[in-house]
């Protein structure tokens, strides 16, 4: 760590936001591997939402009220002189790129100016965190692909375990794993791929060793706000809850957002009239050693996620989303959602759900564009469900939802015969599902 920021942070610990368990504690692990202390902030609760209550006036996002929340329970819990937080930036018209100065703003009316926010940007070098910046960008990303595969594995296998609890167990354990190995300190980038595509193989076992029954289940996409998406606790575990009622779940990843940042930065360098400059090779050189990282990383488990391939490139999400918000018009979130919403259906899914926080400019667009996507989509059933922590329970309404899936399904399965039931039964190693 460098000189400044080693005083500055003087042995605490980064707690890094709960977006998603599963990214969590491997960006932490990340941020090891260059000897940063770091570690996933605690699972939110009712306390969170208490604190994070007190310093907001509900027209925040509902994913500030839980981060904040979170980052003050820590304060309590582990102490305002041992933490600092992660907390990340960005501009455009989202209230995200508010949540880190806001952060700054509280810590300091509360008399703790002292706990750090590290709040990187590509353009401040990480806050200047640690010298090992571009190691630990790339460490990162790695941690990323393989939170999103570990996520991906757990959601298609655990709607068709027999034995419950054995899915979450293979995911729990490939993540220690992964982490020990992203967490290690000096060990370079050829190496660590090494190790890591070894945790991927050990991955692929401990999910293959899963005992499952087959069963015809309808496959639900799952889009919509990242953080209310992927992280349970905001949205009620819905995902599970959809998996109570019989369905199976496809969730939008995180790196879907790292795609999209990517080729809208290509695409403002070429509006710029920078189309062959020295930024857009490195921006290409980038996409390049991310896409590379993230096949090795996913070749391990390819054959277990047949059926569920995700896009070739974001460039076919935003092309579906062409005829309903232009992605040279409209901006963020609300794009990808409608455009994998379509890609989900072609892929077999008999419903979409998509996941918001209340007053969130993407689900309100999106809730007024989804009628016209269902009826050019065969009528396929897409419901906008909002969370701001204040539902009682979502139960009935999911209950409904996976009712119209399943009326959906079944005229899917009329149309498409055994095929289309492959598609949805559990995942059968070899076995070619693709129609
Ligand atoms: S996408 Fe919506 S909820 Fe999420 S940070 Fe932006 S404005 Fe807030």
């Amino acid at each position: 760590m460098s000189g400044n920021n080693g005083n500055r942070m003087n042995g605490r610990t980064v707690l890094i936001p709960r977006m998603s368990d599963e990214g969590a504690v491997t960006f932490a692990a990340a941020f090891r591997s260059v000897g940063i202390k770091a570690e996933a902030v605690a699972p939110s609760n009712a306390r969170s939402l208490e604190l994070g209550a007190r310093h907001t006036s509900g027209d925040e996002c509902y994913p500030e009220k839980v981060t904040l929340g979170d980052f003050l329970r820590a304060i309590d819990e582990v102490g305002a002189d041992k933490v600092a937080f992660f907390m990340p930036t960005a501009d455009g018209p989202c209230r995200f790129g508010q949540y880190a100065p806001y952060l700054r703003k509280v810590l300091r009316d509360m008399g703790h100016e002292s706990i750090p926010v590290v709040s990187p940007t590509s353009s401040n070098g990480y806050d200047g965190l640690t010298e090992h910046a571009g190691e630990l960008v790339r460490t990162a990303w790695r941690a990323l692909v393989s939170a999103d595969a570990v996520r991906k594995l757990r959601l298609r296998f655990r709607p068709y375990e027999q034995h419950k609890g054995d899915t979450d167990s293979a995911a729990e354990a490939s993540l220690d794993d992964l982490c020990r190995v992203l967490e290690r300190q000096n060990l370079d980038q050829k190496a660590r791929m090494k190790e890591l595509v070894a945790a991927m193989e050990r991955t692929r076992d401990r999910f293959q060793s899963v005992t499952m029954r087959q069963e015809v289940r309808p496959l639900v996409g799952v889009v919509g706000e990242i953080f209310c998406r992927l992280s349970n606790f905001s949205n009620e575990d819905v995902i599970r809850k959809i998996e109570d009622h019989g369905g199976e779940c496809w969730l939008s990843d995180v790196t879907e957002w790292v795609w999209y940042t990517n080729q809208q930065h290509e695409e403002r360098l070429v509006n710029e009239g920078r189309k062959f400059s020295g930024a857009m090779l490195k921006a290409k050189i980038k996409g390049a050693v991310q896409r590379r990282d993230e096949h090795k990383l996913l070749h391990p488990i390819h054959h277990l996620l047949v059926g569920r391939e995700e896009p070739h490139g974001v460039e076919d999400v935003l092309e579906r989303s062409r005829p309903y918000l232009p992605h040279t018009g409209a901006l963020g979130e609300m794009v990808l959602s409608v455009g994998k919403a379509i890609y989900l259906h072609e892929k077999g899914a008999a419903g979409i759900a998509d996941i918001s926080p209340f007053t969130c400019m993407n689900g309100i667009v999106c809730e007024a564009i989804y009628p016209r996507v269902s009826a050019d989509q065969g009528g396929i059933p897409i419901r906008v469900f909002y969370f701001d922590g204040t539902q009682k329970s979502i139960e009935q309404e999911v209950g409904i939802f996976l009712q119209l899936v399943k009326n959906y399904q079944r005229k899917q399965l009329d149309a498409k015969g055994l095929k289309g039931v492959l598609k949805t039964t559990a995942p059968q190693w070899g076995v070619d599902q693709r129609t």
